[in-house]
């Protein structure tokens, strides 16, 4: 038995997401609490194109909405696929790394879970979620690598 009894797994909810919960799930106590979580950030639309940095167009609201909608069910389908229930799915808004560590602290978390691409050589770069991440962790953080093609 582990000390990791109550665990978040942080997820971007792109194609590694399920790499990542597999992972967690093998260092997890088998009755641990298991997190899902996904923070938007308010940024998101304007770096995934939806929304153009700058004046406000007609119909951001609902595309925003949309946007979010199928966030929500991808953060669905992933807790389904990996049976974690609806009210251990947590979709956050604000800065990743923020949300994160508040959460953390709130639930009395033991671990972080979270995706990181290796990098070839002796140094490995840390994605800037992943830094922050790391940097203000009240407790342990695993990085789970992420193999580039
Ligand atoms: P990055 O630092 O952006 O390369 O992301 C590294 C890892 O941080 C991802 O594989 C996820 O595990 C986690 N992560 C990134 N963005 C988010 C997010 N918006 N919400 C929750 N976790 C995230």
């Amino acid at each position: 038995m582990s000390d990791y009894n109550a665990i978040v797994i942080a997820v971007d909810l792109s194609n590694e997401s399920a790499m990542i919960v597999a992972k967690a799930r093998e260092v997890a106590d088998s009755d641990a609490q298991i997190h899902l979580v996904y923070v938007q950030d308010p940024m998101d639309s304007v770096y995934l194109g939806v929304v153009p940095y700058g004046p406000v167009f007609v119909g951001m609201d609902q595309v925003e909405g949309r946007l979010r909608e199928e966030l929500k069910e991808k953060l669905r389908k992933l807790g389904q696929q990996f049976g974690v229930p609806e009210n251990r799915q947590h979709f956050l808004n604000g800065t990743p790394a923020k949300e994160i560590h508040r959460f953390v602290e709130a639930h009395d978390i033991r671990l972080v879970v979270l995706g990181t691409h290796g990098h070839k050589g002796v140094n490995l770069l840390l994605g800037s979620t992943a830094n922050a991440v790391l940097h203000g962790a009240t407790c342990d953080v695993l990085a789970v690598r992420i193999k580039d093609n």
